[in-house]
Order: structure tokens, then sequence, then C-alpha cells
């Protein structure tokens, strides 16, 4: 078994982390943030593939990954939950995401806004993540793994009795700690309504207005939304914040009378395709698992399994 650092403590690398330790490494994991002040923290927390590849990978982890949140929704201390929804069209449907997904069904015309021209509904597991992250936080604990507050600035800096293997899931950060230029964030701003009693989801991203989401947590709703390439500004602008309220409550009418709670803006770590590979760098093995996109929760489970099995394989002597 070899002693492993994570450097990240987002859903990617507290999972990576639990996983490993829970396959009987010795794991440390480092990160630089409260969880709290995580992009991990601000996500919808919808199992759902969205602005990510390759997509064949993605298919195997989301599959990985939605079977271990669908047995957690067993437990509601972890704050996953199994919640029915609509993915609207509008246009050439494109369902490749919903291969290898059970009980999935053709919306009926009642289940779609105006102008959709289709829609998907499906059963998916919807995470609370303000919930789910501490509870990870606690199953890290218990699994023996050493969390720890620290800014890692070069991999080379790391202990190397300690660090014997590193694992970089550090999100959008995690480029100049390998070299890897091809990340950059994509901004997305959502608004947070109250719930009024809301079920159900609905991800309506070719709206003609501009993306509409609504993810219906208990308490809340988290209301999309903006994707926008390169911009690396955090502050919720206002107006932006303005016709998202607009355009959800004109899909989402049960939102019409919904108080406003706030304005969060988080940068989605996208990238050509997301980087899980294994290789050996200054006499240690480096295993990368970053550029999640839209997507690292959805992800997150089948992305750990990997790295699990890439350290399992380059360790075995
Ligand atoms: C508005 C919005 C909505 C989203 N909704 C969804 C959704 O519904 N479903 C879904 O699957 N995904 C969603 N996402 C995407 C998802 O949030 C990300 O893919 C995911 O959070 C990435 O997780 P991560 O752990 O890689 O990164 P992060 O959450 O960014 O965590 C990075 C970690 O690395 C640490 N770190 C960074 N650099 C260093 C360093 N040098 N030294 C030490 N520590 C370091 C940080 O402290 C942090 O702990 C959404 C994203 C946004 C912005």
């Amino acid at each position: 078994m070899a002693r492993v650092t994570v450097v990240g403590g987002g859903v990617v690398g507290l999972t990576t982390a639990l996983e490993l330790a829970r396959a009987g490494h010795v794991v440390r994991c480092v990160r630089d943030a409260p969880v709290a002040d995580t992009v991990s923290a601000l996500a919808g927390g919808l199992w759902f593939p969205y602005h990510v590849d390759p997509r064949d990978r993605v298919l195997r982890w989301g599959s990985v990954a939605r079977e271990r949140f669908a047995a957690l929704a067993a437990d509601p201390s972890s704050g996953v939950a199994l919640r029915d929804g609509v993915v609207v069209e509008r246009g050439a449907p494109d369902r490749w995401w919903t291969q290898g997904l059970p009980g999935w069904r053709e919306a009926a015309a009642h289940e779609l806004p105006p102008g959709a021209t289709g829609g998907v509904v499906a059963t998916v597991p919807l995470v609370t993540m303000p919930v789910f992250l501490p509870w990870l936080e606690d199953r890290c604990r218990e699994a023996g793994v050493e969390l720890a507050d620290a800014h890692v600035e070069h991999l080379d800096d790391l202990d190397p009795v300690a660090a014997q293997v590193v694992v970089v899931a550090a999100g959008l950060q995690s480029g100049p700690l390998v070299g890897d230029d091809r990340g950059m964030p994509s901004r997305g701003q959502v608004a947070l309504l109250e719930n009024p009693g809301l079920h159900r989801w609905v991800v309506d991203d070719a709206h003609p207005d501009g993306m509409v989401y609504a993810l219906p947590h208990p308490g809340w709703v988290v209301c999309g939304g903006t994707d926008v390439e390169g911009e690396w500004d955090t502050e919720p602008d206002p107006r932006v914040h303005d016709d998202i309220v607009a355009r959800v409550r004109a899909v989402v009418p049960e939102l019409a009378d919904a108080a406003v709670l706030g304005s969060r803006v988080g940068l989605r770590p996208v990238a050509p395709s997301v980087s899980l590979a294994a290789s050996e760098r200054s006499g240690r093995l480096v295993v990368t698992n970053h550029g999640h996109g839209g997507a690292g929760v959805t992800l997150s489970w089948g992305c750990a399994a990997e790295v699990v099995a890439l350290v399992g394989k380059h360790t075995a002597s």
C-alpha cells in the first residue's frame, strides 16, 4: 500500500481521498481553502454530464457515480436524493447522455415549456452540496484520511516519503501544478431562490433567452444560469442576476413569488478533456484528476475509482 497525498479538497479530491483510504492506502488530503469556499460547494448538484469530454469515458465514470449516489440516497444525512426532472430540448435532440441511464422516458407535451421540441424525463441523483461535502469530510476522517490545510506551490515541495504518490485534484488550479495549460474557467452565475415546495428539477440549456435550470433542494432552489468561457470574475453581476431570475420564473411558474435568497458565481474547470492519467515525475507517481467542467459531481465517484485502479496498478510490487 502507498502513501498518497491528494492535492485538492473539493468534491473530486475528497471522493478520491476517501476511495484511496478505503482501498488501504495511507492518505493525506491537502487543500488551501475551506470546503465551503470551493466551486464544488456552489454546484447545483445534479447528476448530468454537462460541458465535459470525452463522452465515452464520461459515460463510464458517470454511470459508476450515479450508482454510488443512488445508494447514498438511502442515507438522508448524506444530502443525496433521487429526483425526477426534465431535460428540455430545442432543435435536434442529442441524447448521448441517456446511454445506460435506467428508466428515462420521452417527456409529454404538458411537461415542457413553450417552444420546446421535445425532452427527456429521468430520475437522477440531486446532491445538496453544502450538506454532502461536510458529510464527505466526515467519511474521510473516519476512513483515516488526514485533512490538512496548506497551499501547494510545487509538487516537488511535498515530502517524498509522505507523498510517495501524488494525486492532483485541485480543480481549475491543477494546470500550473502539472504544467498543463489546456484548462480554463467557464464562469457560472446562479441565483438562489426560496423553495416553495418544488421537487422536480428542470434543465433548459438551449433556451433562446439564455440557459435556464432550476434544481430544488430542501430550503432553496439553485437557479441558473450562465456558462462563459475564459471569464475569471467571481463577483455576481446584478443585471445577469435579474435576467436569470426572470428566465427561470418564466419556465418554472411555481417560482414566480419565491423570495430571492442570493446570487453566486463559480468557475467551472473546463478543458478539452478530463485529465485522468498516471505518469512518473521526479521519481514518483503522479495521477491527475481534473478538468471536470460542469460535471465534477456527476463524475466524482467514477473518476475516484479509476484513480484507485491506477494507483494500485502502478504501486503493486
Ligand atoms: C454554477 C455552477 C453549477 C454547477 N452545477 C453542477 C451540477 O449540477 N452538477 C455537476 O456535476 N457539476 C456542477 N458544476 C461543476 C462542478 O462544480 C465542478 O466540476 C466541480 O466542483 C469541480 O470539483 P473539483 O474538486 O475539481 O474543484 P474545486 O471544487 O474547485 O476544488 C478544488 C480544491 O483544490 C484546492 N486547491 C487548489 N489549488 C491548490 C493548491 N495549489 N494547493 C492546495 N490546494 C489547492 C482548493 O482549495 C479546493 O479544495 C457546477 C459548477 C458551477 C460553477
